[in-house]
């Protein structure tokens, strides 16, 4: 990948700050647009050092600022989990809507590219089981889930409406659950739900009889698919499924983080937090595999044992788990987080799988994720200071949309 300038709307959120990162160390330059309202500041707060790193304070439904011409659009602003969309739920509508509108015409200004990011949401409570892309989908339009699935099938009606009538360079990707450090712990997701729950020695909520299914991805292998989907000329016009198809039932992902953890933690069954909670889910992901030559290589229990000890636990495997409070003790937070739990864990962890090359990404990666861990989670005075001081940065010519007033 050449150096480009790419726009990453939604770029305070997860997967969007790992994605930041990424491009950032492949040498691009980086316009993150976030409004912070699912996002945070402290997930990207360790990329403001990068001269070639620029953040703006933005909501996507609105008029966008004056930008760099940029070469990629990658929109993924939208609150993603079940408790954030239900939290949000016009908002979810508009950002998939109007922001996708936005983002689409800021793209085709400059004759960029875009991609925009769906999900494996669209395809509802599925009754084809794994899931292709030709499949439609068993959505209700007015469960509790639709602002999101449907928001989401417009965004896509919408992409591709651009690029059959107005020749834009879009296409399209549905991300299946994705987990890594950076995770919002109050969002309700089920993996930061039950390793927080296992290392607090909590009763882990499993929701429903726990025999859903849930094909669980790590970010960074999904961040290289986000990339190599834009990057493929051949996707234009397309659909991808991201995601790793390695299924288990929910009650066997709660086995597994209870066995990491060395938790005594039992289990107790609750209704679900959102209702129609789809049965079952996993990618077929041969589309990815022949257009883009992607794959997810990051195997669960490695991806789990980054987590655990980002959330300040020590996973058992390697015997080189870090002690977070330790990092806390010596006032150093970020440095001490990064630098000795996920770093460690997680290049222990890539190198155990024997993927080098992915190891090094994964392992750079991590090191961005701890330290916005650090930031976020535990010093939330540190985010609040960052969001009205000069921790911005903007981008020359831009009417700073978005300051802080
Ligand atoms: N889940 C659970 N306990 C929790 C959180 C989630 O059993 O504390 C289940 C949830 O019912 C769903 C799966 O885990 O079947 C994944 O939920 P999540 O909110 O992470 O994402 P979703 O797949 O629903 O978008």
């Amino acid at each position: 990948m050449k150096a480009l300038v790419a726009v990453v709307a939604g770029g305070a959120g997860m997967i969007g700050s790992s994605l930041c990162e990424t491009l950032l160390r492949k040498g691009n330059e980086v316009i993150c647009l976030d409004n912070l309202s699912t996002g945070r500041i402290g997930n990207v707060e360790p990329l403001f050092g990068n001269p070639r790193f620029h953040f703006i304070h933005h909501d996507v439904t609105c008029d966008l600022p004056d930008l760099p011409a940029p070469d990629r659009v990658f929109h993924l602003a939208s609150p993603a989990s079940p408790v954030g969309y239900s939290r949000l739920p016009i908002e979810t509508m508009l950002a998939n809507s109007e922001g996708t509108r936005r983002l689409i015409g800021l793209a085709r200004g400059h004759g960029a590219r875009f991609l925009f990011c769906s999900t494996s949401e669209v395809y509802g409570d599925p009754q084809v089981h794994p899931q292709t892309e030709t499949y439609r989908g068993n959505v209700s339009p007015i469960g509790p889930r639709s602002t999101y699935d449907e928001s989401k099938r417009y965004g896509e009606a919408m992409t591709m409406a651009y690029v059959r009538s107005y020749g834009l360079d879009g296409r399209i990707v549905r991300i299946f659950n994705t987990y890594g450090p950076y995770a919002d712990a109050q969002d309700g997701r089920v993996v930061v739900n039950f390793i927080g729950q296992a290392l607090r020695g909590e009763p882990m909520t499993i929701y429903g009889d726990g025999m859903q299914t849930r094909s669980l991805c790590y970010v960074a292998d999904l961040v290289e698919g986000l990339i190599g989907v834009m990057e493929a000329e051949r996707t234009r016009g397309e659909v991808v499924n991201l995601g790793n198809p390695d299924e288990h039932t929910v009650l066997e992902i709660a086995e597994i983080v209870r066995r990491l953890t060395h938790s005594t933690s039992r289990f107790i069954f609750t209704p679900p937090a959102v209702a129609d909670d789809p049965r079952v889910r996993r990618p077929n992901i041969d589309k990815a595999r022949s257009l883009v030559g992607w794959a997810p290589s990051t195997p669960l229990e490695v991806g789990l044992r980054v987590m655990i000890r980002a959330m300040g636990g020590e996973a058992n495997g390697n015997g080189k788990a870090h002690d977070a409070s330790a990092a806390h003790a010596n006032g150093d937070m970020s440095n001490g987080h990064a630098n000795g739990a996920t770093m460690n864990g997680h290049a222990n962890g890539a190198t155990a799988n024997g993927d080098m090359a992915n190891g090094h990404a994964n392992g750079d990666v991590a090191n961005g994720h701890a330290n916005g861990h650090a930031n976020g989670h535990e010093n939330g005075a540190a985010s609040g200071e960052s969001h009205n001081g000069a921790a911005f940065t903007h981008v020359p010519g831009s009417p700073g949309a978005g300051d802080p007033a």
